[in-house]
């Protein structure tokens, strides 16, 4: 047995044993900074190649104050010491392409992955990465090697302006190429470690100065070529470096000169730490990473293969090559969610659905029956709507239009004929106050309608949410699958498990801006392939509709019913805060109301609920003793929120503070004035849905929006949403704002899987788009050769998309 082995491994077990007893010191009798200047003196004996003396002296560096340190500084050192050795690896390895020499040390550490490690292995499998960092690499999203592969950088240094000496200008970021000529320690006054590196080039000399890293000195000896990258800092009026990165110059460069990936980090994982084991993985793994898109596809498309699109997106040789790598990762993320919308429609409309028997005298009478006519946009929806309903191939279809626009009345129209001709219909809010508006809305509207058997319609109806007691929901259970109940309001609780549809005819979805391929899936599954129809009234480009709703059918509600007027939308200044509540208790006096909307709190709901009782009691008591004021927030009964709404519909409630949770589908005609509070803190979407509550009757509405101190971001959204009422416009300047630039995280954009994909890159959207028809029309469930491993990649990417949705 190799006696360099044995060495390792008795280190190895002795800091693996530290680190399992908490870091206090008790692994070995006498404390670890013995122990190591032991084995220091025990290795030295033998002669091994340099970069493993390096690391034997390191080691000793590194540890040698360890027990006077505290636990978290010890749990540090021991890192960088498994970090160091972890270095090692082209040194020590055997299937490294560096050639192995017979002196070899293999640490256990280091072994070889074993043949049966693959790309879905637990990162544990790569050299380097213990138990401890597996922990730490799960915070960020990281389980398996190819989820590491697809940890991508959330921005990039750019340090590849290489300058001589006598060129650097203050506060510019560069890199250096320079000789060592003398490596300073000292101690400062504070207690600090200070290592001062003198460096040279030919051109000039300039120093670097790095704290706490004393071993720094052992490994900065003169004569040694290094790389310092970073930003030039000047001292008594010469240029220095403070804290730069740096790297041996005999060494491949991945700190420095270069274009330096910058990775989210998380408690106990260090840049250096990630972006070493980044380079390792991607170098070998990456060539092992089949790539799921054809080759003609590539070709047709001018997109890079996925190996040198994970390598440069990682390490990428200049801004250029980022960009492409970028653009062939975003390609993929969008043509993933593209056939997994087209898959899911394939799958689900092969199976025969059930005709919609339209009884058309009854649809009249309720038309006629409303007071109002409906506008020609509407028309047109419900049109489009009933000639799907006629077919026995399931309907899908995503019903779009403005806050305002009156589509309600149109999916009451689809429910009522579904119920008619003998089957189920349900509509699923996300809220249960939503569910619980229309509820009330249906039932009113509904009030004089007759089932043909002479049914009251309104009997048939039942609301199903999640807070309904026990004995409540068995009831409704039993009727559900009975079919008794016939027309069923709810939550998530209609796609719960153990219930049963008698026969569900059509499933309409009140999504609001909530994207829901999987609860559609959940519905569809619901006994006897449904008619869907999802509502939206997040008004989002084309282009973008076709790519979420790849699955449906779109009609589109684009104008407002007659007689609306603009919303008066006013940006205030902190001190007009008074004026603004003057302004409402005028609007008050003349028996309108008004909403105020409390600031969002992000924490929790328990803690946003607490803010809102206590805005409200100051309101009450401070602003409004005379006027009454009611609460509405996420945390109370539903018998509380809805004795709230009941009031505020009967109009025994003036004003109406509210929590930013119970923002949808509020609908109270005499509602007149809404103010938010902290209004820079929303995005315009959701702005845009606060001021829909209001200008629903008659009367002039107002919107008023209150900002402390908004940021230049929050500025420009508030200066947007004064100037516009029209919500496409107002998606565009959204994606506008976010813009190019930016890299969208899954919760923003509140899609799954996106994590390079810009929403406003509509080109490689509408590539995507037109590549995943191609493919689908030719093979739709993805069986031929070529498409095998895409259609697997497919599976995976919407198995994450769950869990990133959750
Ligand atoms: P949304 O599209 O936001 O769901 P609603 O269906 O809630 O809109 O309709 C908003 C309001 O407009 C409701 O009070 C509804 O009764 C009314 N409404 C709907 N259609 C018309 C119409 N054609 N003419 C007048 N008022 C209408
Ligand atoms: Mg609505």
């Amino acid at each position: 047995m190799n006696s360099a082995l044995s060495l390792f491994q008795k280190l190895e077990k002795v800091l693996l044993l530290e680190t399992s007893l908490g870091y206090t010191d008790e692994a070995v009798i006498g404390g670890l900074d013995s122990f190591v200047a032991h084995w220091r003196d025990e290795a030295q004996q033998a002669t091994y190649e340099p970069a493993i003396d390096q690391f034997i002296s390191e080691t000793r560096a590194l540890l040698e104050t360890y027990s006077g340190e505290s636990v978290s500084r010890r749990r540090e050192m021991i890192e960088d010491v498994f970090g160091h050795w972890e270095r090692l690896e082209p040194h020590v390895s055997s299937h490294g392409s560096e050639a192995s020499s017979p002196e070899t040390v293999q640490p256990t550490k280091a072994a070889p992955p074993p043949s049966r490690t693959s790309l879905c292995s637990p990162v544990q499998e790569l050299h380097g990465v213990s138990d401890n960092y597996a922990r730490r690499l799960e915070r960020l999203g990281v389980g398996t090697i190819q989820d590491l592969l697809y940890l991508f950088p959330h921005r990039y240094d750019d340090f590849s302006a290489l300058k001589t000496i006598d060129k650097l200008e203050y506060d510019a970021e560069v890199t250096i190429i320079g000789t060592v000529r003398e490596t300073k320690e000292r101690v400062s006054k504070r207690g600090q470690n200070i290592v001062t590196s003198t460096i040279s080039d030919g051109t000039g000399t300039v120093q670097a100065t790095w704290f706490n890293q004393p071993y720094l000195t052992r490994r900065l000896k003169p004569g040694k070529q290094i790389v310092i990258s970073g930003k030039v800092d000047q001292y008594s009026g010469r240029a220095t470096f403070s804290s730069p990165t740096w790297e041996p110059l005999d060494e491949e460069l991945i700190h420095t000169a270069r274009v330096v990936p910058v990775y989210p980090l998380t408690r106990g994982i260090t840049a250096r730490w990630l972006r070493r084991l980044m380079k390792r993985t991607t170098d070998y793994w990456s060539l092992r990473l089949p790539d799921h898109l054809p080759v003609a596809i590539r070709e047709e498309r001018d997109l890079i293969d996925l190996e040198s699109a994970i390598r440069q997106i990682h390490f990428p040789d200049d801004w250029s090559a980022l960009e492409q790598a970028r653009r062939r990762l975003a390609f993929d993320e969008l043509l993933m969610i593209q056939l997994g919308v087209l898959g899911q429609r394939h799958e689900w409309q092969e199976r025969s659905g059930q005709a919609v028997q339209i009884d058309s005298s009854l649809l009249r009478t309720f038309i006629e029956s409303l007071p109002f006519a409906l506008t020609p946009a509407q028309e047109r929806a419900l049109s489009e709507i009933l000639g799907d309903l006629q077919k026995s191939k399931p309907m899908g279809r995503l019903l779009q239009g403005d806050v305002g626009s009156g589509k309600t009345v149109v999916a009451a129209a689809a429910m009522l004929v579904t119920a008619a001709s003998g089957m189920q219909a349900v509509l699923m809010a996300p809220t249960e106050i939503l569910a619980e508006q229309h509820y009330s809305s249906l039932e009113k509207l509904w009030d004089e309608l007759w089932l043909p058997g002479l049914t009251k319609l309104s009997s048939q109806l039942r609301l199903l949410t999640g807070s309904l007691k026990r004995s409540e929901k068995a009831k409704i259970y039993e009727e559900i699958s009975s079919g008794q109940a016939r027309i069923i309001l709810g939550t998530h609780a209609l796609i719960q498990e153990g219930l049963s549809y008698d026969n569900l005819g059509l499933a309409v979805i009140d999504e609001q801006h909530r994207f829901g391929v999987t609860q559609r899936a959940s519905l569809r599954q619901k006994g006897h392939n449904p008619h869907v129809l999802v509502m939206s009234a997040t008004p989002i480009p084309r282009t973008l509709a076709l790519t979420l709703y790849g699955d449906l059918d779109i009609s589109t509600i684009d104008e407002l019913p007659p007689g609306r007027k603009e919303i008066v939308t006013r940006w205030m200044k902190p001190i007009e805060r008074e004026r603004a509540y003057a302004f409402l208790r005028a609007r008050v006096l003349e028996s309108q109301q008004a909403f105020i909307i409390c600031p969002l709190i992000e924490e929790s709901d328990k803690i946003e609920a607490k803010a809102a009782v206590e805005e409200h009691r100051r309101l009450q008591e401070e602003v409004f003793p005379d006027l009454r004021l009611g609460l509405l927030h996420g945390r109370m009964t539903t018998d509380d929120k809805e004795a709230v709404m009941r009031d505020l519909y009967a109009g025994e409630l003036d004003i109406l503070v509210c929590t930013p949770v119970v923002e949808v589908g509020i609908d109270v005609p005499n509602a007149t004035v809404m103010l938010i509070e902290e209004a820079d803190r929303f995005g315009l979407a959701q702005l845009h849905q606060f001021r829909g509550r209001v200008g629903r009757g008659e009367q002039q509405s107002y919107c008023l929006l209150l900002a402390d101190s908004p940021s230049d971001a929050g500025i420009q959204r508030l200066a947007i949403i004064e100037g516009t009422q029209d919500g496409f416009k107002l998606a565009d300047e959204d994606l506008a704002i976010r813009g190019p630039g930016e890299f969208f995280g899954t919760r923003q954009s509140g899609l799954p899987g996106l994590r390079l994909a810009r929403l406003s890159d509509v080109r490689v959207l509408e590539e995507a788009r037109a590549v995943a028809r191609e493919i689908w029309a030719e093979d739709p469930e993805l069986k031929l050769p070529q498409n095998r491993l895409l259609s697997s990649r497919v599976d995976e990417f919407w198995q994450r998309g769950k869990g990133d949705l959750s």
